[in-house]
């Protein structure tokens, strides 16, 4: 049994650590514990430790464990860190409190009209391909300029920006450029590091990391990756 509170207060340590070093206030970057895969129990283990924050990437997952939980806890923080078909728009809406993947214009067309029927709206981060992997999701780099004005002409409001680099390159190269496409944008979120590799990302100036198996052990393998 993995021991959750004990690893939530190592993190934080390490974080705190990392923000020190860098200059930071651990107060500013953001731990999103990545509860995909782990149950219930789980979830429940990390919000007794006082975690409030959380992501999944897969709406069927999120949708499967997380409603009546947030019915009973207004206070828990929900991100979507997965990719978000439009036909599942309605639901992200109405369950996330930040979509961290917005990658294209029919997306936004799609958030726009639902924030006008449901009357709100997540948080925004748009994903940039910062790698250019042809697998992964996220905008190209040399597009990503473009796609913030295009959502800011929309009317959205760009929280922030996500990368996950690519898992056989050193990931600061892949951080300093999504800090530097933020900085030229006036965009203050950044959402980067996971588990192996976030103290490099806090020193690059992360306002959120993405960690799950640091908190909740390994998982098993994906059937669906
Ligand atoms: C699974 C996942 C994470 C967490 O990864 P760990 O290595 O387990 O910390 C972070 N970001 C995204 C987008 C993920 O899918």
């Amino acid at each position: 049994m993995t021991d959750i509170a004990a690893n939530l207060a190592v993190l934080r340590a390490r974080i705190a650590a990392a923000a020190l070093a860098a200059g930071r206030r651990s107060e500013d970057v953001a731990l999103v514990a990545v509860s995909k895969t782990h149950d219930a129990a789980a979830i429940a283990a990390a919000i007794a430790a006082g975690q409030r924050r959380f992501g999944e990437n897969r709406m069927q997952e999120a949708l499967a464990k997380y409603p009546a939980l947030k019915a009973r806890r207004p206070d828990l923080e929900l991100h979507l860190i997965g990719p978000l078909q439009t036909n599942k728009v309605k639901e992200a809406v109405a369950l996330f409190d930040v979509i961290e993947t917005l990658d294209r214009p029919k997306l936004a067309e799609a958030l726009l009209r639902e924030r006008a029927r449901q009357q709100r709206l997540p948080a925004l981060f748009i994903q940039v391909n910062t790698g250019e992997e042809p697998q992964k999701a996220g905008v190209l780099p040399e597009v990503a300029d473009g796609f913030i004005a295009q959502c800011r002409g929309l009317g959205l409001v760009i929280a922030g920006l996500m990368c996950i680099p690519p898992v056989d390159e050193a990931p600061a190269q892949h951080f300093a450029l999504l800090r530097e496409i933020a900085r030229r944008n006036g965009i203050s979120g950044l959402s980067m590091g996971m588990s192996a590799d976030f103290e490099i990302a806090i020193r690059f100036g992360a306002t959120h990391i993405r960690v799950g198996t640091a908190i909740f052990g390994a998982r098993a393998p994906d059937p669906g990756a």
